[in-house]
């Protein structure tokens, strides 16, 4: 393993040695043993030799793959706003880039050690276990179907996801792709997959894995959007300034990977972070502190009482929003930009000692942190800290009204010069944070903002139903994908879950289906 290219746990903080992981290793674990997430020792910079990356044959072998995936389009010339659409990919959702890669990798990994073992009994195998409301549950078996060595199980709330991503997921029948539809909550199918890595008869039979977000696979491949749409208006201007990207965030995967573009050497002047109502990030840019609880008193319209941005009144937990898969209570990407925050700090304050001591004072305060966020809800970080996540990151907050409100005003032609263009509401909180950061006066406006475009509007068709009905000529058949067509009349593949099943029902259910894989598969060959 070089220096170059090991991973380190966030929460690594005892005196003794130092662990460190390989890329194999970390894309294979997911999660680090002690808690943490995996982060690489160090971030390679770029930035000399950033004006010949463009002919390297490896951007034009990312731009072979990651074009298929994206589109630019200007939405405002006079704003210098662009829409970065990233769901071209199978599934239709931006979390497809990383998906395909990490199902080849894991295909990659389990070739390359099966290779010496022939033997059925001896093999290699991946269980993959997930819980989905939604996007990532197609996505993912999308990434991993069909794959060798590789079984996959996703559990998601039996007639609780929209129906086209229901459809999406149970209509893929490869013998590795098993989809269990569970009765109850998404929170219950989470709970299922928890108790499954926490069990130890569980992992004597299966080497689990998982592919939520955490794992640094994902995040690796979404770095590579950044530089791609940077030279695609690199080509157009010469002269760019250094870019702002506007992020549609949930878990803080999709902004982090623009956080190591920018410390890569990518000219970013600015990572905008634009939330939902469940707004534990912009919470925390706000205060400083991260807190599960809100504290959000929006100003209320006198006369009705009603919150002035039409927000909905403050429940305990995640808010159901018009956004589905930015609904979040914690961001559990967050934990990684934190790390890099707290060492730079540490930098600072202790400039002459040895970088293997601020490394554990670091990874120290992140386990104290997340330990304080466990039994207390919440942690607060240092000034300085928080000036420095400042100066890289903005928030905005939207709520559900302003959501509906930017899908109208964008297709109207309204709020951006182009008009008759489609949002889905995920990217519609996108372009209603660029807007407001547009408008705000530290903005200049020769730089260009790129706004993530992160879903296609057919995928979530009730929320631009809800902005778009009542517009004339609008009608839905226009942005449905032909791949949608007729999708819900197909072949389905589906497991029920019954409401009293517990772990060793699951356990065994997952034995059984691998089982029968192996079986077919030894019988077919
Ligand atoms: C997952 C997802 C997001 C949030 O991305 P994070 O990496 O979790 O911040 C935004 N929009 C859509 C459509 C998604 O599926």
């Amino acid at each position: 393993m070089s220096e170059k290219s090991r991973y380190s746990s966030t929460r690594y903080h005892d005196p003794g040695q130092q662990e460190f992981f390989s890329f194999e290793n970390v894309v294979l674990k997911g999660l680090a043993s002690d808690g943490g997430l995996f982060h690489p020792d160090s971030i390679p910079n770029v930035r000399n030799n950033l004006l010949d990356w463009k002919d390297l044959p490896f951007p034009d072998l990312a731009y072979e793959v990651i074009r298929l995936y994206v589109d630019e389009i200007t939405l405002d010339k006079s704003k210098n706003l662009h829409l970065l659409e990233l769901f071209h990919g199978p599934t239709f959702a931006f979390k497809d880039v990383a998906l395909q890669f990490l199902g080849n990798l894991f295909e990659f990994f389990l070739v390359r050690k099966n290779k010496n073992s022939e033997a059925s009994q001896s093999r290699h195998h991946l269980t993959v276990i997930g819980a989905t409301s939604g996007d990532t549950g197609s996505a993912a078996i999308y990434g991993l179907r069909g794959k060798k060595d590789v079984s996959v199980f996703i559990m998601f709330p039996d007639g609780k996801v929209s129906p086209v991503q229901e459809a999406q997921m149970t209509t893929v029948l490869d013998p590795n792709v098993h989809c269990l539809a569970v009765q109850g909550t998404f929170d219950d199918c989470q709970d299922f997959v928890k108790a499954a890595f926490g069990d130890a008869e569980m992992n004597k039979i299966h080497h689990l894995a998982a592919v939520n977000s955490i794992n640094w696979a994902r995040i690796l491949a979404q770095i590579t959007y950044y530089f791609y749409s940077y030279f695609s208006l690199l080509k157009t201007d010469p002269d760019l300034k250094p870019v702002k990207f506007v992020v549609p965030t949930g878990n803080f995967g999709d902004i982090l990977a623009g956080y190591y573009a920018s410390r890569m050497g990518l000219p970013v002047n600015k990572l905008v972070i634009a939330t939902n109502e469940n707004d534990i990030l912009h919470r925390f840019w706000e205060t400083g502190t991260y807190s599960k609880k809100s504290n959000y008193h929006p100003t209320k319209n006198p006369h009705n009482g009603i919150p002035a941005d039409g927000s909905q009144a403050h429940a305990e937990g995640v808010k159901e929003t018009l956004s589905p898969a930015m609904d979040i209570l914690v961001s559990s990407n967050f934990e990684r930009l934190l790390w890099h925050l707290a060492l730079e700090n540490e930098f600072a304050i202790n400039p002459h000692v040895k970088r293997e001591s601020s490394v554990r004072v670091a990874g120290g305060k992140i386990a104290a942190w997340f330990q304080d966020l466990k039994t207390t809800g919440k942690f607060t970080v240092e000034p300085e800290l928080l000036d420095n996540a400042r100066e890289i990151f903005a928030t905005y907050r939207i709520s559900d009204k302003q959501t509906t409100e930017t899908i109208r005003a964008c297709y109207r032609g309204e709020a951006v010069e182009k008009s008759g263009y489609v949002l889905d509401p995920h990217s519609a909180i996108g372009i209603a944070a660029s807007l407001r950061e547009i408008s705000s006066p530290e903005h200049n406006k020769d730089v260009a903002v790129v706004s993530l475009a992160t879903a296609h509007p057919a995928k979530f068709a009730n929320a631009v139903d809800l902005a778009l009905e009542h517009e004339s000529g609008f009608s839905f058949d226009t942005v449905l994908p032909e791949q949608f067509v007729g999708l819900d009349k197909k072949e389905r593949k589906v497991i029920k879950v019954p409401a009293n099943t517990d772990l060793a029902g699951i356990r065994e259910l997952v034995t059984k289906e691998v089982e029968k894989e192996k079986e077919e598969r030894n019988g077919s060959t």
